[in-house]
C-alpha cells in the first residue's frame, strides 16, 4: 500500500462549503452565497446537479484578485443584493470558500454592516458559516452549517418559548430523498405526523415535482418557525454516532432538551434500535406495520443468506453510511474486508469495532480512515473483495480489479436515481439486501456466460474438444 502522508492524490472528501450547502438546500425558502472564487460554487453545483439530476442554483461572490488583495467586502455586500433582488429568499446562508478564509475576511463584522446599511434586508436572514476546506471536509461543513442554522432560528425570537412536546429528529450526515421520506413515515406512523421536526429536510429540494413551473428555489425544507421551536421540544434524536452532532449538544447545553443518539438506520440492528429508541420516546408500542416490515426484512435475509455468506465487501463512503452498511454486511453474514470511511471522525473506528466484536468472524476488517483514492485503490488491491459498495468514484478500481460496485451514498454521477436509493429503515435494508444479492447473481450469471462461449469456441467445427452440445455446460 503506498506509504506516505505528503500529498493527497484524489481525496475522497469534498470540501465543507458543499457539506453546507446541502444543509441550508433542506431549509425553506433558501439560497447558498458562497463567499469566495467563482469555481468554487460551480464544482459544487455540478456535483450536485449531477447526483441529484435536478438544477441546484449557488450564488458566488467571484471575488477576484482585486477582492483577494483587498478584502471581499464589496463584493460580499453586492452579491447579498443580487441574491435578494433574483431569488427572494427568506434564508441566505453565506458559505466561506478557502480563499475568503485565506485572506481573512471578517464575514460576521461585513453582515453587520449590510444589516446596517440595507434596510431591505431586515426580512431576511442571513446566516454565516465559516467552512476553510483546507480542513476537515464536507461532512464536518454539514455538521457546523446544521448548528449554525439551529442556533440563529433559536435566538431570533420567532415564535414563543412555549413547550410543545415534539421530537427534534437531527440529520448527522446528508441522506437521500427517499430516505428522508421513509424516515418521516416511520416518525409520522410511530409518534404522530405533527409531533416531530426533521431538521435538514431535502426530500422535496432535492427531489422537486416536475410541475410545469420555474422554481427559482423549490419549494419545501424545514419552516424557518419550525426551526425556531426546536428549542421547545420535549426531546431530540440525532441519526448519527460516529461525529458530534453539533446542534443536538447546543439544544440540549442551552435548552436543556435532552438527547438520545443511534446510528443511522441502516439494516436490521441499527433500524431495530431506531425504533425502539421512538417507542421508548413515545410510551407506545412499535404499530404492527414495522413488526411486519421486520418480518419481511428477516425473511428476505434467510432466502439470501446461502448467496451473501462469506462475500468478501469492500465498503467506502461517508462515515455513518459506512457504519450502517457494515452493521448491514455483518448481519447478513458478509465479509467486510476493507471499511474505509471518506473522513477521520471522532468515533467511528470505535463504534465499528464495537459492532465486528460482536460478530464470530472468520475474516481480518481492516479499518482505514480518511484514506484519498489513491490510497484507497492499494488497500482494495491487497484486500481482495469480490464487490464493492460506495459512491461512484469508486467505478475505475472496480473495473480494473473486475468487481461489481453497488453504488450508494453521494456523488452517484454515472448513473440516475441516487435521490431515489432507499436505505434506511426495514425497507430499506430489504431494497439493499436484494440489490447486493442480485449484483452477486448477475456477476455469477456472466462469469457463466463467459464459460458457456468459451465452450463453445472449443467445440467449433475443427476443435479437437468433445462435441457436447454448449449449453449442456449450463446445468
Ligand atoms: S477546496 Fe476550496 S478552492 Fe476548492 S472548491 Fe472547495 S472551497 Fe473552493
Amino acid at each position: 500500500m503506498t506509504e506516505r502522508n505528503y500529498t493527497t492524490v484524489n481525496p475522497c472528501v469534498m470540501c465543507q462549503p458543499m457539506g453546507s450547502v446541502m444543509a441550508f438546500k433542506g431549509i425553506e425558502n433558501s439560497m447558498v452565497l458562497m463567499h469566495g472564487s467563482q469555481g468554487c460554487s460551480t464544482y459544487m453545483r455540478l456535483h450536485l446537479a449531477h447526483h441529484f439530476r435536478e438544477p441546484v442554483d449557488i450564488a458566488s461572490t467571484s471575488l477576484s484578485e482585486k477582492g483577494a488583495v483587498y478584502g471581499g467586502s464589496e463584493n460580499l455586500k453586492k452579491g447579498l443584493k443580487n441574491v435578494m433582488a433574483r431569488y427572494h429568499p427568506k434564508v441566505i446562508g453565506v458559505t466561506t470558500t478557502c480563499l475568503a478564509e485565506t485572506i481573512g475576511d471578517d464575514v460576521g463584522r461585513i453582515l453587520k454592516e449590510f444589516r446596517e446599511e440595507e434596510k431591505d434586508a431586515e426580512d431576511v436572514h442571513i446566516i454565516s458559516v465559516s467552512t476553510p476546506s483546507y480542513e476537515e471536509s464536507h461532512s464536518t461543513g454539514y455538521i457546523k452549517a446544521v448548528e449554525a442554522i439551529v442556533r440563529y432560528f433559536t435566538e431570533s425570537g420567532i415564535g414563543k418559548d412555549i413547550f410543545n412536546n415534539k421530537l427534534n429528529v437531527v440529520l448527522g450526515e446528508n441522506i437521500a430523498p427517499e430516505d428522508i421520506r421513509e424516515l418521516k413515515r416511520i416518525l409520522a406512523s410511530n409518534i404522530g405526523p405533527r409531533s416531530f421536526i426533521f431538521m435538514p429536510d431535502t426530500s422535496e429540494t432535492f427531489d422537486a415535482p416536475m410541475t410545469g413551473k420555474a422554481e427559482k428555489i423549490f419549494p419545501g425544507g424545514t419552516p424557518q418557525s419550525e426551526i425556531a421551536d426546536m428549542k421547545n421540544c420535549a426531546a431530540s434524536i440525532g441519526l448519527g454516532i460516529t461525529s458530534d452532532n453539533r446542534a443536538l449538544d447546543y439544544l440540549e447545553a442551552k435548552y436543556n432538551v435532552p438527547a438520545k443518539r443511534v446510528p443511522m438506520p441502516i439494516g436490521l440492528e441499527y433500524s431495530d434500535r431506531f425504533m425502539s429508541a421512538l417507542s421508548e420516546i413515545a410510551g407506545s408500542e412499535i404499530p404492527e406495520t414495522y413488526k411486519k416490515e421486520r418480518g419481511r426484512l428477516i425473511d428476505a435475509m434467510v432466502d439470501v443468506h446461502k448467496y451473501l455468506y462469506g462475500t468478501r465487501v469492500a465498503i467506502y463512503g461517508d462515515p455513518e453510511m459506512v457504519l450502517g452498511l457494515l452493521s448491514l454486511s455483518l448481519e447478513n453474514g458478509m465479509y467486510p474486508v476493507l471499511v474505509a470511511p471518506s473522513c477521520k471522525t471522532s468515533a467511528f473506528k470505535e463504534c465499528a469495532l464495537e459492532r465486528i466484536d460482536r460478530m464470530n468472524l472468520d475474516c481480518d476488517v481492516k479499518i482505514l480512515e480518511g484514506l484519498d483514492f489513491d490510497a484507497f485503490n492499494d488497500a482494495v488491491k491487497e484486500a481482495n473483495p469480490e464487490m464493492l459498495i460506495g459512491n461512484s468514484n469508486g467505478k475505475y478500481i472496480s473495473q480494473q480489479i473486475g468487481v461489481p460496485l453497488i453504488r450508494v451514498g453521494f456523488p452517484i454521477h454515472d448513473r440516475v436515481g441516487a435521490q431515489r436509493i432507499l436505505m434506511m429503515g426495514y425497507r430499506g435494508a430489504m431494497s439493499m439486501v436484494d440489490r447486493i444479492t442480485n449484483t452477486i447473481l448477475e456477476a455469477k450469471d456472466i462469469e457463466l456466460e463467459k464459460k458457456w462461449l468459451q465452450n463453445k469456441e472449443s467445440n467449433l467445427p475443427g476443435s479437437c474438444c468433445d462435441r457436447t452440445p454448449a449449453h449442456a455446460h449450463l446445468h
